[in-house]
């Protein structure tokens, strides 16, 4: 019995956000969970570290595309182990092993006949790495996915012959109703196959920063498409083409990814795998996307959710059990601190912590915190039956990721603990002298609050622990298999007091940012850094002529120039220039400024404006007019 868990790879040009936190929640709330039930599993997650974009984010801050991956890798490596995430592999898209793998499958699909070579002409965006067909495009222009425009791509490309997997994969969805958990999206999935496949282009030459081809293909100016690289992670991080000794676990049970990536998953994805002659995984499970109190989130509002911060303020698994319980698996969910606070208070501090209390205060005052149970079945064979009927639906939940329901529906056994209380008030019982039910009542509730511990666990690892050890036992798969598998009770015990679970929390713990007066724009992000006319105007460029320029002391880059622009004076600029140009060669230059630049200090030296510059790979140009002007003259 072996359960296969993955996360996506987190790709590289991000660094990680409540997005990535909550897949990986997930993940690890369903690797956690079969652990517990005796399941031999494997976790995995890691890091997408090929492609176009991650080569240009490098290049721009001047490093190499291996150091600004090792660089990025490690910031989710550092969070998921802070996390306490418990992956058993974080497999890297630049390890030599995946690298080894990923070239012995193309060569397989390539000796199959699945891969040939050919010509792509398309409408292509680099940010998505992804061409996309004419009738996608938003405005003939603009990619549908990010908004950004494409251009017009005309290159050598091997082509793996999707269209020879269509009806298979029709066939596949009809015949593995579970295979695109939720059921619904699964529709999205049919429509799009049925709409008639294309063979997919999967190589590039624009760019090196990826797989090469096999040696054998003798071809190498082609390095793989980031897609057919990532996917593959999924088999070789278990050996497949190296040393295959964990290939026992595929296929994968759960594949878990967002929904702008079910696509791949569910398409690309087996159809690779179809040619590789390896079997298709069991379930692609596809959550939604979180807004931010109703927005959307994005870098240029400044409001992405950071998960370290929330889990710093409210607590790591206050936050996994809000993650987890607030929305249904499979839709969008909004994060906001209010929803966080109220599930805290609510459905943890009063339904699950105050029982805690409750019992311990109970039975320290009763019965010196001595409980047994064995009259609960004598008085309580009906709570004790309604709670196994709701336990005996939960792993059903939880096979299908619903994660939410699951936690709801285990929330009602507290319900029926906390109903018992009020309705035999064992106060009273004690008054009347019948010890023995204040006794069973006590136990039932403990019993109750023991087997929620078990089931809770998966969620909320540390906090279950606490109240294991509060009730004399402790969470591992025999205890889970001896209370919640073969319905036994806990016999005598003693219980021990601890602090209470979740202090209420009053407001809220970390700062909101500001509302922005700005409206998001509502067309495609393209748009984002469009500005005004005014805009525009607000800033006033002139020509001006260098008449002085000299070096800074000390500094390697830069000059000071005296540039007359026509006023009484001339503006004193410092400027970053210095390894293009020598101060001889300026004096007389005309140059274009900007002359309403708030004035600023540059190694001590008051700087009155900008000069324009054009900069690439070869170097750096001041930009002048064409024809001499007068000093002053504006540029419009
Ligand atoms: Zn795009």
């Amino acid at each position: 019995m072996k359960r296969y868990i993955t996360t996506p790879i987190y790709y590289v040009n991000d660094v990680p956000h409540i997005g990535h936190a909550y897949t990986t929640i997930i993940a690890d709330t369903a690797a956690r969970y079969f652990r517990l039930r005796g399941f031999e599993t494997f976790f995995l997650t890691g890091t997408d570290e090929h492609g176009q974009k991650i080569e240009e984010a490098a290049k721009k801050r001047g490093k190499s595309p291996k150091e600004y991956a090792d660089e990025i890798s490690a910031k989710f490596r550092n969070l998921w182990d802070e996390f306490e995430i418990s992956y058993d592999k974080f497999i890297r898209t630049t390890d030599p092993e995946h690298i080894k793998g990923v070239q012995k499958a193309f060569e397989i699909m390539y000796n199959k006949g699945d891969i040939y070579k050919g010509t792509y002409e398309g409408h292509y965006c680099i940010s998505c790495e992804s061409f996309f067909p004419e009738s996608q495009l938003i405005d003939n222009e603009f990619c549908p996915d990010c908004g950004k425009p494409t251009s017009i791509v005309k290159e050598e490309s091997y082509f793996f012959r999707l269209s020879k997997y269509q009806d298979k994969l029709l066939e596949l969805y009809k015949n593995e109703e579970k295979f695109v958990l939720p059921k619904s999206k699964k529709n999205e999935v049919i429509r799009f196959v049925e709409g008639g496949l294309q063979d997919l282009s999967i190589t590039r030459t624009s760019f090196n920063w990826g797989v090469p081809l096999p040696e054998s293909i003798n071809d190498p100016k082609h390095v793989m498409y980031v897609w057919l690289d990532a996917l593959l992670n999924y088999v070789t991080a278990l050996g497949y083409g190296t040393d295959e000794k964990l290939m026992h676990f595929w296929p994968a049970d759960y594949h878990l990814v967002g929904k702008d990536i079910l696509r791949f998953h569910a398409v690309y994805w087996p159809a690779f795998l179809m040619s590789l002659d390896l079997a298709i995984p069991k379930h692609i499970a596809t959550h939604g996307w979180w807004t931010r109190n109703g927005e959307k989130m994005s870098k240029s509002k400044g409001n992405v959710v950071d998960p370290k911060a929330v889990a710093d303020a409210y607590g790591l698994e206050n936050f996994r059990y809000f993650l987890l319980r607030e929305v249904p698996f499979g839709q969008d969910g909004d994060f906001s601190q209010k929803a966080l606070i109220d599930r805290i208070n609510n459905d943890l501090g009063n339904d699950l912590g105050n029982l805690l209390n409750r019992i311990i205060g109970m039975s320290g005052k009763y019965f010196d915190f001595q409980v047994d149970s064995k009259d609960v079945e004598k008085f309580h064979a009906q709570e004790l039956a309604e709670m196994q009927e709701i336990i005996d639906g939960l792993d059903a939940l939880a096979e299908e990721m619903k994660w939410h329901r699951y936690l709801e529906e285990l929330w009602k056994i507290l319900t029926i603990a906390n109903k018992a209380i009020d309705r035999y008030t064992p106060w009273a019982k004690m008054k009347e002298g019948k010890e023995d039910e204040a006794m069973a009542l006590i136990a039932l509730v403990a019993n109750i609050l023991a087997k929620a511990a078990l089931l809770l666990h998966p969620v909320m690892p540390k906090t279950t622990q606490t109240i294991a050890d509060a009730l004399g036992f402790s969470i591992d798969k025999e205890s889970f298999k001896k209370f919640v598998e073969n319905r036994e009770l806990l016999k005598s015990f003693t219980i021990k007091k601890v602090p209470p679970l979740f202090p209420k929390i009053e407001e809220p713990l970390m700062q909101e940012q500001k509302s922005q007066t700005k409206k998001e724009p509502t067309q495609p992000k393209s748009q984002d850094n469009v500005i005004t006319i005014d805009d525009f105007f607000k800033v006033k460029i002139k020509v001006g002529t260098v008449v002085e320029a000299e070096e800074v002391p000390k500094s390697k880059k830069l000059l000071k120039l005296q540039i007359d622009l026509g006023e009484e004076r001339p503006r004193q600029i410092v400027a970053g220039i210095k390894e293009f140009y020598t101060p001889s060669e300026l004096v007389g230059e005309q140059v274009c400024v900007v002359a309403n630049l708030k004035p600023a200090k540059l190694m001590g030296i008051l700087s009155e404006g900008m000069i324009l510059a054009a900069r690439d790979e070869n170097g750096l140009t001041l930009v002048g007019p064409k024809t001499r002007k007068k000093e002053g003259t504006p540029v419009q």
